[in-house]
């Protein structure tokens, strides 16, 4: 590995405080990819203070928003510049195809940077017409320092989401990226250095949750925290940051409902299931980890469906024809064999068994379980791998209430050709993105994240910058 494996604070790179480091893992191997600089509270303050100090210089507070915008948009042009490198790294880290890091993650993380350059010089208040001899007027100001803490299954790409809007609005961060997956964010925050942001502005401190993101969640100096992962550790960060008061956004988990319907084109249909479950080795959040088939087609879709998984193999995720990769850690492909053996001794019919492939790498076969009961666990619980669990249905009120039945409400789907049922089902759905006749889609321009225990605040789209920016309202006495 030839990427930067230090901590990035205050615009250099440097060891942890300790001198301690971590091994990163390649998962296609369990061969140790890189050891990354740790960083624990002390680092955590030092990268809170960098950001501090660079929020309160005129440098970045008071640049022109055109300046900053031109900054943005090369960070967008040096990720493109450097794809094959950077795709090469998060395949290598987190074992995902390289077809998707290459083709998915890095060219959206690379638009999400000129997306957002052209918010910088949008972001604006209001007029408001008050009673009295007064000027109202309200002011979109950012937050000063904020945490980004990011899980490792789409490593660059979940910064980017992050980064990028809160640098358009003229913040100050602090990244804590995956512990499972750090490189891509050390060597993106090069590229923000190569780009002209200026020292401080961005900050990169690896280390594990319990202590570098702890310390970020609790740091005083940290005015809000954006959050991807687990519903669990979500939970966890809303109670530490309580004793700061710090604003929260939190993207979660997901278990994702995607429907079928008998007039559904069944082709694409199935296609779109595939993909929903398979692609980026079912650790995505929207994954639709749930298929709901109406009765009438559930032979034909659970057919087709089988006969393209039965081949579906993981393999090097190097090679450009794989498409299913390792799993990320030993400790994900444990969780989800524990979730195949779930699914059989809750009785479930295993029609593609799945379980472990070879003993090098967490390589894990796709499982998929028909005749599976909404109380089960293989359909509350988020597995995050390649298992699917299919589930039959006759009355469509009753499968919005089933398609509903979870803590969670990311996303879901609906595939029908009828159009006011569409739309009917999309409105009743408890998820915060519902895609008819389609699955996956989503870009820079739209809004993301959660309904329930998925969590609150919108990413993507307008809804980003206002993630990033608090409002101030100020009244001008006019004599
Ligand atoms: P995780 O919650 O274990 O870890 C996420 C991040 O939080 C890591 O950087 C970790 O170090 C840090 N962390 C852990 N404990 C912490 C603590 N006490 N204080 C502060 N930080 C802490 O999640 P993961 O296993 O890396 O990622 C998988 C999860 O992420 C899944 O549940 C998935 O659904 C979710 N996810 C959600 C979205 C979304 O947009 N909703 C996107 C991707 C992943």
């Amino acid at each position: 590995m030839n990427g930067p494996t230090q901590l990035f604070i205050g615009g250099r790179f440097r060891d942890a405080h300790s001198g301690g480091t971590f091994a990163t893992v390649n998962p296609a191997t369990e061969e140790i990819l890189a050891h990354v600089a740790m960083a624990d509270a002390a680092d955590v303050d030092a990268a809170v203070r960098a950001a501090r100090l660079a929020f309160n210089r005129e440098s970045w507070r008071a640049m022109d928003a055109r300046d900053r915008a031109k900054l943005l948009w090369k960070v967008g042009d040096l990720i493109r510049d450097n794809a094959d490198e950077l795709a090469r790294t998060e395949t290598l880290d987190n074992g995902k195809p390289i077809s998707e890091s290459l083709h998915v993650d890095l060219p959206f993380a690379a638009e999400t940077f000129s997306y957002y350059a052209g918010w910088c010089t949008k972001i604006e208040g209001e007029t408001i017409p008050v009673p009295g001899n007064f000027l109202n007027y309200t002011l979109r100001e950012p937050y000063g320092v904020c945490g980004i803490i990011t899980p490792w299954n789409f490593p660059l790409l979940m910064v980017a989401w992050k980064l990028a809007p809160a640098l358009a609005c003229g913040n100050t961060v602090v990244v804590k990226p995956a512990e499972d997956t750090p490189l891509t964010a050390l060597r993106l925050a090069e590229l923000c250095r190569q780009a002209g942001i200026p020292d401080g502005v961005v900050n990169v401190v690896p280390g594990f949750g319990e202590t570098a993101g702890r310390a970020l969640v609790a740091h005083p100096d940290v005015d809000k925290i954006s959050f991807t992962g687990s519903t669990e550790v979500g939970k966890e960060i809303m109670r530490t940051a309580a004793d700061t008061l710090k604003k929260v956004s939190l993207e979660l988990g997901g278990k994702s409902p995607n429907i079928i319907f008998a007039d559904a084109d069944i082709d694409s249909a199935v296609d779109g299931a595939f993909n929903a479950i398979f692609y980026g080795k079912g650790e995505v959040c929207v994954a639709g980890s749930r298929l709901y088939v109406e009765e009438p087609v559930h032979d034909r879709v659970l057919g087709q469906l089988l006969a393209r998984a039965e081949k579906l193999r993981p393999a090097d995720p190097l090679e450009p024809g794989t498409r299913l990769g390792p799993l990320v850690s030993r400790t994900q492909m444990e969780r989800v064999l524990g979730y195949i053996e779930a699914g059989r001794s809750e009785g479930a019919r295993a029609v593609l068994p799945g379980g472990r492939v070879g003993t090098r790498g967490f390589y894990v076969a796709p499982a998929i379980f028909d005749a599976v009961d909404d109380s089960m666990r293989i359909a509350q619980e988020e597995i995050f791998g390649p298992v699917l669990s299919v589930l039959t249905f006759r009355d469509a009120d009753d499968l919005v209430a089933r398609a509903n039945g979870t803590v969670y409400g990311l996303a879901a789907a609906v595939w029908t050709r009828d159009v006011g049922r569409a739309h009917r089902i999309a409105r009743r759905l408890r998820a915060g993105t519902v895609w008819i006749n389609a699955y996956l889609a989503l870009s820079a321009e739209s809004p993301f994240g959660g309904f329930g225990q998925s969590g609150f605040g919108r990413e993507l789209g307008r809804q980003g910058t206002e993630l990033y920016t608090q409002v101030k309202s100020v009244w001008v006495h006019l004599g």
